[in-house]
């Protein structure tokens, strides 16, 4: 199940559950589509992973599978 991590890794963008700007890579690298924009081949910084639009869930299934709410932003190697 994804974290639907709630920030922008590299700008620290508000990414909620309900944003149709967040974009993840296969790992959950989570970066909002204007930092995406600006890497190179849209490829994630971290694991040269392509990037995906996040898909946006349910608001009735947000209440059961809540989105995480983990401060995340240091790149890991
Ligand atoms: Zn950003
Ligand atoms: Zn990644």
């Amino acid at each position: 199940m994804l974290e639907l991590r709630p920030t922008c890794e590299r700008c620290y963008k508000e990414l909620p559950p309900e944003s149709t700007e967040a974009m993840i890579c296969s790992f959950e690298c989570t970066f909002c589509i204007s930092c995406v924009e600006k890497y190179p081949e849209k490829k994630c910084p971290n694991c040269g992973g392509e990037f995906q639009k996040r898909p946006i869930r349910p608001k009735h299934l947000l209440e059961k599978f809540p989105a995480s709410t983990d401060f995340f932003f240091k790149p890991r190697d």
